[in-house]
Order: C-alpha cells, then sequence, then structure tokens
C-alpha cells in the first residue's frame, strides 16, 4: 500500500468517525450490541463492576489508555464513566446503550484527533 493510499483511508476513516469497538474495544465486546449482560451479583458481573467503578479499568479508562487523567482533563468524559457506572450497577441496558452512543458522539468530537490506535 503507498502512502497516498495509507492517508486517503485514514481520511475516510476519521470521516466516518469512530465506533464504540474501536474506542474501548475489550469493554465494547462485553457491552456490545445484542450482549446480554451478565446476572446481577453473579461472578462475572462483580468482576466487571470492580473494573467499572475504577476510573482507569472502566469503559472510559479503556479508551484513555487505562489512565485516568480524563477524570481531570474532560469532564463530559468523567460525566459518562460516572453513568456507566450506576446504569451497569443498576442493570439498565437501554440506558447503557444510550450512554454508549453519547459517548461514541463525544470521543468522535473531542479525542478522536489524538487517538492513534
Ligand atoms: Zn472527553
Amino acid at each position: 500500500m503507498g502512502q497516498k493510499q495509507v492517508a486517503f483511508e485514514k481520511t475516510k476513516h476519521q470521516q466516518e468517525g469512530l465506533t464504540f469497538s474501536d474506542i474501548s474495544p475489550k469493554w465494547a465486546k462485553r457491552l456490545g450490541e445484542h450482549q446480554e449482560l451478565p446476572v446481577p451479583m453473579s461472578i462475572t458481573w462483580l468482576r466487571w463492576w470492580l473494573e467499572i467503578i475504577n476510573p482507569p479499568n472502566c469503559v472510559v479508562g479503556e479508551a484513555h489508555n487505562f489512565s485516568r487523567s480524563y477524570t481531570d482533563d474532560c469532564r463530559e468524559c468523567g460525566k459518562i464513566g460516572d453513568k456507566f457506572t450506576v446504569y451497569f450497577t443498576l442493570n439498565l441496558c437501554s440506558k447503557i446503550e444510550e450512554n454508549k452512543q453519547r459517548f461514541v458522539n463525544h470521543w468522535n468530537k473531542e479525542h478522536a484527533q489524538f487517538h492513534s490506535r
């Protein structure tokens, strides 16, 4: 693939925007579409819950390379992270879906240009 082609592919990708699996692949597998959440209080649920309440390991933390810097740097990411925690804890699948969308939109608008993966 020539350099021009690479540049073209990159531009195309940016225009279309990143998807949830591009931004947080590990969590996207867990919270992907048609994915049932684990039964509350089950072992898997508890394991995910312990990660989701921990800023560097939560859905938003993964997107920030498992760092908690966003809790100081980006209010919107902080808010979205809190919402994931609440919705997961209460097992609100449709709210998680909404929040994923909000996160993907926000990421593409504010953070996508700094994202290299
Ligand atoms: Zn942000």
